[in-house]
Protein backbone atom coordinates (compact mmCIF):
# COMPACT_ATOMS: atom_id res chain seq x y z
CA UNK A 1 0.00 0.00 0.00
CA UNK A 2 2.69 2.60 0.97
CA UNK A 3 4.88 0.92 -1.64
CA UNK A 4 2.21 1.75 -4.30
CA UNK A 5 1.90 5.55 -2.66
CA UNK A 6 5.24 6.14 -2.90
CA UNK A 7 5.60 4.98 -6.56
CA UNK A 8 2.13 7.11 -7.53
CA UNK A 9 4.42 10.18 -5.74
CA UNK A 10 7.32 9.29 -7.30
CA UNK A 11 5.07 9.37 -11.03
CA UNK A 12 3.84 12.65 -9.92
CA UNK A 13 7.51 14.41 -9.40
CA UNK A 14 8.79 12.81 -12.56
CA UNK A 15 5.68 14.37 -14.74
CA UNK A 16 6.02 17.63 -12.94
CA UNK A 17 10.03 17.64 -13.55
CA UNK A 18 9.39 16.78 -16.96
CA UNK A 19 6.67 19.83 -17.47
CA UNK A 20 9.27 22.50 -15.95
CA UNK A 21 12.11 20.96 -18.43
CA UNK A 22 9.69 21.47 -20.97
CA UNK A 23 8.48 24.83 -19.85
CA UNK A 24 12.44 26.18 -19.55
CA UNK A 25 13.01 24.71 -23.28
CA UNK A 26 9.87 27.18 -24.23
CA UNK A 27 10.42 30.11 -22.43
CA UNK A 28 14.39 30.21 -23.93
CA UNK A 29 12.76 29.51 -27.02
CA UNK A 30 10.50 32.71 -26.68
CA UNK A 31 13.05 34.84 -25.38
CA UNK A 32 15.44 33.69 -28.56
CA UNK A 33 12.19 34.73 -30.67
CA UNK A 34 11.76 38.18 -29.21
CA UNK A 35 15.86 38.53 -29.24
CA UNK A 36 15.62 37.81 -32.91
CA UNK A 37 12.52 39.86 -34.00
CA UNK A 38 14.08 42.88 -31.61
CA UNK A 39 17.40 42.51 -33.80
CA UNK A 40 15.32 42.69 -37.16
CA UNK A 41 13.67 45.68 -36.27
CA UNK A 42 16.44 47.68 -35.61
CA UNK A 43 17.97 46.64 -38.19
CA UNK A 44 15.09 47.47 -40.17
CA UNK A 45 14.74 50.97 -38.59
CA UNK A 46 18.52 51.45 -39.22
CA UNK A 47 17.88 50.82 -43.41
CA UNK A 48 14.40 52.85 -43.50
CA UNK A 49 16.87 55.71 -41.99
CA UNK A 50 19.01 55.58 -44.74
CA UNK A 51 16.95 56.46 -47.72
CA UNK A 52 15.49 59.14 -45.39
CA UNK A 53 18.66 61.17 -44.69
CA UNK A 54 19.44 61.24 -48.24
CA UNK A 55 15.67 62.36 -49.19
CA UNK A 56 15.84 64.76 -46.20
CA UNK A 57 19.02 66.30 -47.50
CA UNK A 58 18.40 66.65 -51.20
CA UNK A 59 15.00 68.41 -50.52
CA UNK A 60 16.88 70.87 -47.70
CA UNK A 61 19.34 71.53 -50.62
CA UNK A 62 16.39 72.18 -53.43
CA UNK A 63 14.34 74.88 -50.72
CA UNK A 64 17.97 76.87 -49.37
CA UNK A 65 17.83 77.86 -53.38
CA UNK A 66 21.22 77.13 -53.34
CA UNK A 67 21.63 75.37 -56.57
CA UNK A 68 20.95 77.40 -59.56
CA UNK A 69 21.73 75.00 -62.43
CA UNK A 70 18.76 73.24 -63.18
CA UNK A 71 20.08 70.08 -64.68
CA UNK A 72 21.41 69.41 -60.92
CA UNK A 73 18.39 70.52 -59.37
CA UNK A 74 16.58 67.57 -62.15
CA UNK A 75 19.19 65.45 -60.74
CA UNK A 76 18.07 65.65 -57.21
CA UNK A 77 14.59 65.34 -57.72
CA UNK A 78 15.84 62.07 -59.56
CA UNK A 79 17.70 60.65 -56.63
CA UNK A 80 14.57 61.74 -54.10
CA UNK A 81 12.59 59.72 -56.64
CA UNK A 82 14.90 56.50 -56.54
CA UNK A 83 15.64 56.95 -52.57
CA UNK A 84 11.65 56.72 -52.36
CA UNK A 85 11.52 53.97 -54.52
CA UNK A 86 13.71 52.02 -52.70
CA UNK A 87 11.78 52.99 -49.53
CA UNK A 88 9.15 51.20 -51.15
CA UNK A 89 11.20 48.65 -51.39
CA UNK A 90 12.24 47.94 -48.22
CA UNK A 91 8.93 48.44 -46.99
CA UNK A 92 7.39 45.77 -49.10
CA UNK A 93 9.93 42.93 -48.42
CA UNK A 94 10.06 44.20 -44.04
CA UNK A 95 6.33 43.61 -44.47
CA UNK A 96 6.52 40.13 -46.30
CA UNK A 97 8.80 38.95 -43.95
CA UNK A 98 6.43 39.77 -40.79
CA UNK A 99 3.79 37.86 -43.06
CA UNK A 100 5.67 34.85 -43.26
CA UNK A 101 6.26 35.33 -39.23
CA UNK A 102 2.47 35.26 -38.82
CA UNK A 103 2.58 31.04 -38.50
CA UNK A 104 -1.41 31.06 -38.63
CA UNK A 105 -0.89 31.96 -42.48
CA UNK A 106 -1.45 28.99 -44.40
CA UNK A 107 -0.58 28.45 -48.10
CA UNK A 108 -2.86 28.41 -50.97
CA UNK A 109 -2.03 25.53 -52.42
CA UNK A 110 -3.12 24.94 -56.16
CA UNK A 111 -1.33 23.19 -58.89
CA UNK A 112 1.22 25.41 -60.56
CA UNK A 113 2.26 25.83 -63.36
CA UNK A 114 6.50 26.62 -63.54
CA UNK A 115 6.98 26.85 -66.77
CA UNK A 116 3.98 29.57 -67.37
CA UNK A 117 5.38 31.13 -64.03
CA UNK A 118 8.65 31.24 -65.90
CA UNK A 119 7.82 32.80 -68.79
CA UNK A 120 5.71 35.83 -67.01
CA UNK A 121 8.77 36.16 -64.97
CA UNK A 122 11.12 36.97 -67.91
CA UNK A 123 8.90 39.16 -68.95
CA UNK A 124 7.84 41.57 -66.31
CA UNK A 125 12.02 41.29 -65.37
CA UNK A 126 13.02 42.12 -69.55
CA UNK A 127 13.06 45.55 -69.38
CA UNK A 128 15.72 45.72 -66.46
CA UNK A 129 17.42 42.79 -68.41
CA UNK A 130 17.51 44.92 -71.39
CA UNK A 131 18.65 47.97 -69.35
CA UNK A 132 21.74 46.20 -67.69
CA UNK A 133 22.37 44.64 -71.47
CA UNK A 134 22.04 40.53 -69.89
CA UNK A 135 20.28 38.14 -72.16
CA UNK A 136 17.96 35.51 -70.57
CA UNK A 137 17.14 32.01 -71.29
CA UNK A 138 14.79 29.91 -70.07
CA UNK A 139 14.97 25.63 -70.55
CA UNK A 140 12.49 25.08 -68.86
CA UNK A 141 10.50 21.93 -69.39
CA UNK A 142 6.95 22.66 -70.55
CA UNK A 143 4.80 21.18 -68.06
CA UNK A 144 6.62 21.30 -65.09
CA UNK A 145 4.19 21.52 -62.04
CA UNK A 146 4.37 21.68 -58.14
CA UNK A 147 1.69 21.78 -55.88
CA UNK A 148 1.67 25.34 -53.68
CA UNK A 149 0.80 28.86 -53.51
CA UNK A 150 1.17 30.94 -56.34
CA UNK A 151 2.60 34.03 -54.66
CA UNK A 152 5.51 32.05 -53.13
CA UNK A 153 6.47 30.64 -56.23
CA UNK A 154 6.25 33.65 -57.86
CA UNK A 155 8.41 35.41 -55.33
CA UNK A 156 10.90 32.56 -55.55
CA UNK A 157 11.54 32.98 -58.87
CA UNK A 158 11.60 36.12 -59.14
CA UNK A 159 14.02 36.77 -56.49
CA UNK A 160 16.12 34.72 -58.01
CA UNK A 161 16.05 35.66 -61.44
CA UNK A 162 16.38 39.30 -60.11
CA UNK A 163 19.38 38.54 -58.53
CA UNK A 164 20.86 37.50 -61.21
CA UNK A 165 20.20 40.46 -63.10
CA UNK A 166 21.19 42.64 -60.79
CA UNK A 167 24.77 40.68 -60.15
CA UNK A 168 25.63 40.35 -63.58
CA UNK A 169 28.03 42.06 -65.92
CA UNK A 170 27.21 44.07 -69.44
CA UNK A 171 26.25 41.12 -72.08
CA UNK A 172 25.68 38.87 -68.87
CA UNK A 173 23.88 35.68 -69.56
CA UNK A 174 21.32 34.24 -67.45
CA UNK A 175 19.82 30.65 -67.87
CA UNK A 176 16.81 29.38 -65.94
CA UNK A 177 15.92 25.72 -66.28
CA UNK A 178 12.86 23.90 -64.40
CA UNK A 179 11.43 20.49 -64.54
CA UNK A 180 9.97 17.64 -62.63
CA UNK A 181 12.40 15.01 -61.35
CA UNK A 182 12.28 11.95 -58.95
CA UNK A 183 9.26 13.72 -56.93
CA UNK A 184 10.44 17.17 -56.71
CA UNK A 185 10.09 20.54 -58.59
CA UNK A 186 13.73 21.53 -59.60
CA UNK A 187 14.90 25.01 -60.23
CA UNK A 188 18.08 26.43 -61.34
CA UNK A 189 18.61 30.15 -61.94
CA UNK A 190 22.20 30.88 -63.66
CA UNK A 191 24.30 33.67 -64.00
CA UNK A 192 27.45 34.86 -65.77
CA UNK A 193 27.92 37.45 -63.09
CA UNK A 194 30.08 38.55 -60.23
CA UNK A 195 30.13 35.47 -58.53
CA UNK A 196 30.36 35.26 -54.39
CA UNK A 197 33.41 34.63 -52.12
CA UNK A 198 33.21 31.12 -51.10
CA UNK A 199 33.23 32.17 -47.19
CA UNK A 200 30.06 34.18 -48.03
CA UNK A 201 28.16 31.81 -49.72
CA UNK A 202 25.96 30.42 -46.46
CA UNK A 203 25.58 34.20 -45.10
CA UNK A 204 23.80 35.71 -47.86
CA UNK A 205 20.45 33.92 -46.64
CA UNK A 206 20.67 35.85 -43.59
CA UNK A 207 18.58 39.18 -43.21
CA UNK A 208 20.10 42.48 -43.94
CA UNK A 209 23.56 40.37 -45.03
CA UNK A 210 25.02 41.70 -48.02
CA UNK A 211 28.40 41.13 -49.93
CA UNK A 212 28.17 44.14 -51.59
CA UNK A 213 26.30 47.07 -49.51
CA UNK A 214 26.81 49.83 -52.03
CA UNK A 215 26.08 47.47 -54.95
CA UNK A 216 22.87 46.08 -53.66
CA UNK A 217 21.88 49.19 -52.90
CA UNK A 218 22.36 51.36 -55.82
CA UNK A 219 20.45 48.23 -57.59
CA UNK A 220 17.17 48.53 -55.57
CA UNK A 221 18.40 45.54 -53.07
CA UNK A 222 17.08 45.52 -50.13
CA UNK A 223 19.34 42.76 -48.41
CA UNK A 224 15.87 40.60 -47.70
CA UNK A 225 15.15 38.29 -50.63
CA UNK A 226 16.79 35.27 -50.48
CA UNK A 227 15.58 35.15 -46.46
CA UNK A 228 12.55 35.54 -47.65
CA UNK A 229 13.24 32.39 -50.47
CA UNK A 230 14.36 30.32 -47.33
CA UNK A 231 11.86 31.41 -45.23
CA UNK A 232 8.88 30.32 -48.18
CA UNK A 233 10.60 26.96 -48.48
CA UNK A 234 11.00 25.72 -44.86
CA UNK A 235 6.94 25.56 -45.20
CA UNK A 236 7.08 23.22 -48.12
CA UNK A 237 9.96 21.25 -46.44
CA UNK A 238 11.96 22.30 -49.63
CA UNK A 239 15.92 23.51 -50.33
CA UNK A 240 17.87 26.26 -51.99
CA UNK A 241 21.68 25.31 -52.89
CA UNK A 242 24.13 27.95 -54.47
CA UNK A 243 27.97 27.13 -56.03
CA UNK A 244 29.54 30.17 -57.01
CA UNK A 245 32.72 31.30 -58.38
CA UNK A 246 33.89 34.40 -57.70
CA UNK A 247 34.22 36.35 -60.70
CA UNK A 248 32.77 33.99 -63.27
CA UNK A 249 29.02 33.78 -61.87
CA UNK A 250 26.95 32.01 -59.48
CA UNK A 251 24.31 29.00 -59.60
CA UNK A 252 20.95 28.82 -57.59
CA UNK A 253 19.06 25.32 -56.76
CA UNK A 254 15.73 25.07 -55.44
CA UNK A 255 14.24 21.80 -54.92
CA UNK A 256 10.82 21.79 -53.50
CA UNK A 257 8.47 18.14 -52.92
CA UNK A 258 5.87 17.97 -55.74
CA UNK A 259 2.97 17.81 -53.82
CA UNK A 260 3.02 19.71 -50.51
CA UNK A 261 2.83 17.92 -47.17
CA UNK A 262 1.60 20.25 -44.38
P1 LIG B 1 19.68 41.94 -52.14
O1 LIG B 1 18.39 42.67 -52.09
O2 LIG B 1 20.83 42.70 -51.54
O3 LIG B 1 19.97 41.39 -53.49
P2 LIG B 1 19.36 39.17 -51.30
O4 LIG B 1 18.92 38.62 -49.98
O5 LIG B 1 18.54 38.81 -52.49
O6 LIG B 1 19.47 40.73 -51.11
O7 LIG B 1 20.85 38.69 -51.55
C1 LIG B 1 21.82 38.87 -50.52
C2 LIG B 1 23.19 39.12 -51.10
O8 LIG B 1 23.64 37.94 -51.79
C3 LIG B 1 23.23 40.21 -52.16
O9 LIG B 1 23.36 41.49 -51.58
C4 LIG B 1 24.47 39.82 -52.96
O10 LIG B 1 25.65 40.26 -52.28
C5 LIG B 1 24.46 38.29 -52.91
N1 LIG B 1 23.84 37.68 -54.12
C6 LIG B 1 22.58 37.22 -54.25
N2 LIG B 1 22.37 36.71 -55.47
C7 LIG B 1 23.53 36.85 -56.15
C8 LIG B 1 23.97 36.50 -57.48
N3 LIG B 1 23.18 35.91 -58.35
N4 LIG B 1 25.26 36.80 -57.80
C9 LIG B 1 26.10 37.40 -56.92
N5 LIG B 1 25.74 37.75 -55.66
C10 LIG B 1 24.47 37.47 -55.28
Amino acid sequence: MIKGYLKNKYLRYLNIKKTLKEMDALNERLIKEKEIRQEFFANASHELKTPITSIRGYAELLESDMIKDEATKKDMISRIKKEADHMNMLIADILEVSKLETKEIRPEVMKVDIGLLVGETIETFKPRADEAQVSIYDYSKPGTFVYADYSHMDEIISNLVSNAIRYNRKNGKVWIYAANEGGFLELRVRDTGIGIPSSECSRIFERFYRVDKGRSRSSGGTGLGLSIVKHILSYYKGTIDVRSKLGSGSEFTVRIPERYEA
